[in-house]
């Protein structure tokens, strides 16, 4: 038993998406969620997770999907981030055929001053859903933590209705993910919004539970985006168990687990903390940060070990006129990233649990 006996391989949505994070709940594991930025990130993620025999989530941000697009293009109406996001979709529904595994397409992060990117991918899933029955992509998160709650809940709730119907997934956040990541700033905020209470993740249980069962919930157990020195805000996932007890408690029935909950900022975790996590939950880890750094190592070897074969095109320690095209070409340095990228992301599902699940 594993996961393709629970959803085929490729692009999952609707249904599908819910029984593959119910089965990660009942198995006791949970998917890495890989920001990708360009066509060779998401190829180099797709390969991790087929070496590893697991599923996969790949997702872009607000500026990674305008870094897909093109640096040269503007994004004052965010029309980078939507094409980019779009471009992004389509490519991972052109390849992910050829690797055989389950994918998840995902947007990270969407506040309120930038809720036009998400209108405009919602608008290109709607016109996916008419042509092939589904959404373009599988889910969309929407972040309005740093706002007040009932606006938050609200409209969340007001965007997950616009979302069932194609069966799409929202992932919202209640409670802030200190740090800084992709241009948001959290780092100065107070420490109680830092970890999400019980009521609140209630609340928008019974705010969204109505409308229907795809949402996933990113409730602030004092996780952080991005690396930092330990010590400035301490990690507590006994809180995720919190939030399932006492929505079990509310709403009575047998599931231990009535909510998927997602991890931010797994960067920098440590391997008990996101064991723990996963224990109580967790169907999805996000991780940017490290793969970033993991992205960069190849290169960097790559240069450092190559140096003197990269300085000119012709001309290197084994002679004056010696070419030096093998080693310039792309497809052998970017090539490196991707190498390191792939152990990172391997490493992910192993944190996770997600190795051998298909
Ligand atoms: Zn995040």
């Amino acid at each position: 038993m594993g996961v393709l006996d629970v959803v085929p391989a490729g692009i999952v949505t609707g249904k599908n998406l819910l029984k593959l994070y119910d089965y990660c709940q009942e198995k006791g594991f949970a998917i890495p969620a890989v920001n990708c930025t360009s066509s060779s990130t998401v190829n180099a993620t797709l390969e991790a997770a087929r070496a590893t025999n697991s599923p996969i989530i790949l997702q872009v941000s607000h500026g990674g999907a305008a870094y897909f697009a093109g640096k040269g293009i503007k994004n004052d109406n965010n029309q980078a981030s939507i094409v980019g996001a779009i471009a992004a979709a389509h490519h991972i529904r052109t390849v992910a055929p050829l690797y055989n595994i389950p994918v998840v397409i995902h947007s990270d992060h969407c506040a309120r001053k930038i809720l036009g990117w998400l209108d405009g991918m919602i608008e290109a899933d709607e016109e996916y859903f008419k042509k092939h029955g589904e959404p373009l992509f599988s889910s969309h998160m929407i972040d309005l933590s740093a706002e007040d709650k009932a606006y938050n809940i609200e409209t969340t709730a007001k965007y997950m209705k616009r979302l069932a119907p194609m069966g799409c997934l929202l992932e919202m956040e209640i409670g802030i993910t200190g740090g800084e990541e992709d241009g948001v700033n959290n780092e100065d905020v107070e420490n109680a919004a830092l970890y999400t209470q019980p009521e609140d993740v209630y609340e928008v249980y019974t705010a969204l539970k109505p409308i229907g069962d795809m949402f996933c919930i990113a409730a602030a157990f004092g996780n952080v985006h991005g690396v930092y020195k330990p010590g400035n805000v301490k990690l507590e996932p006994i809180l995720l168990k919190r939030h399932q007890e006492y929505v079990k408690s509310k709403i009575g029935g047998s599931n231990n687990k009535p909510l998927f909950l997602v991890f931010h900022g797994g960067s920098g975790s440590t391997e008990e903390e996101v064991k723990e996590a996963v224990s109580y939950g967790v169907v999805k880890m996000n991780v940017d940060t490290d793969t970033q750094w993991a992205y960069l190592e190849g290169v960097r070897d790559y240069v450092l070990k190559n140096v003197d074969y990269i300085r000119t095109q012709v001309g290197n320690p084994e002679g004056s006129d010696m070419p030096n095209k093998k080693y310039y070409d792309p497809r052998v340095w970017v090539r490196a990233g991707e190498i390191t990228l792939i152990k990172r992301v391997e490493q992910a599902n192993a944190d996770l649990g997600n190795i051998n699940t298909l």
